[in-house]
């Protein structure tokens, strides 16, 4: 099945200083349960790629289809705003390079935030928002995935890199998304962090079958985790293949 399909995309910004493109005629097929690496120097377009999968940025051109679903088609433009847009941003988990966690905010109410306008439907399928003990156990759930109950109760300013990004991991699943984005997940952390962030990512990508789109400059990354990989260079792809090519 696929996941991900995107269709002759161009992004371009204007600037004070000009015309910037950020992305140009890009096509890119992700088929569900793919580990996903986009590879590619700083400024290449990675980040406003992958920022056109969840309408965080809309491209001048082109046509996005994400679960079978389009969400963005510049020849016929689709209604895509409001409750069905944020409702469709849930399923779509993202991690940063600087995690961005919340300073003031526990390790357990970190990931509680991503619930708290999340809802479910009843047996009669009305929508209703999560009980303070769904959210409760949902969040233990989560930080039980990442490795990190006994932290719970700790701020960002007392973890390592490697549990902040951990937290950031399980806020990103709160909401059970059909798709994780890593942009520069690793970046920040050193080597061995680096491989055990890898390792949790692969074990999550195994246990909730989640398809991953991994953003990163750095080619041993791709290697350890992805089974496809696009190389991207000034906003096009350049090469794309599965890795055993
Ligand atoms: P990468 O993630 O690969 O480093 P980006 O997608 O961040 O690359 O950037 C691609 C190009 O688009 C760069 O030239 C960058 O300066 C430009 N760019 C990104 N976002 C904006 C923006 N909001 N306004 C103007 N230019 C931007
Ligand atoms: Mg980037």
């Amino acid at each position: 099945m696929r996941m991900i399909k995107i269709e002759h995309v161009n992004k371009t910004f204007t600037t004070k200083s000009g015309e910037v493109p950020a992305l140009q005629d890009v096509s890119l097929e992700v088929e569900a349960g793919d580990i996903y690496g986009v590879i590619g120097y700083s400024g290449a377009g990675k980040s406003t790629l992958v920022r056109t999968i969840n309408l965080l940025q809309k491209p001048t051109k082109g046509q996005i289809v994400i679960n079978g679903e389009k969400i963005f088609d510049s020849e016929n433009p689709v209604k895509f705003t409001g409750a069905k847009l944020r409702e469709f941003r849930q399923k779509i988990g993202m991690i940063f390079q600087h995690f961005n966690l919340l300073s003031e905010k526990t390790v357990f109410n970190n990931v509680a935030f991503a619930l708290q306008h999340s809802q479910i439907e009843d047996k009669n399928g009305k929508k209703r928002y999560l009980t303070k003990k769904e959210k409760t156990d949902k969040v233990t759930e989560l930080l039980k995935l990442v490795d990190l109950e006994e932290l719970s109760d700790k701020y960002p300013a007392q973890l390592s890199g490697g549990q902040k990004q951990r937290v950031a991991i399980a806020r990103a699943l709160a909401n059970d998304p059909e798709i994780l984005i890593s942009d520069e997940g690793t970046s920040a952390l050193d080597p061995k962090t680096t491989n055990q962030i890898l390792d949790l990512l692969k074990s999550l990508h195994e246990k909730l079958g989640i398809t991953v789109v991994l953003i990163t400059h750095e080619m041993q990354v791709v290697k350890e985790i992805a089974n496809k990989v696009a190389v991207m260079q000034n906003g096009e792809i350049i090469e794309q293949n599965s890795l055993i090519d």
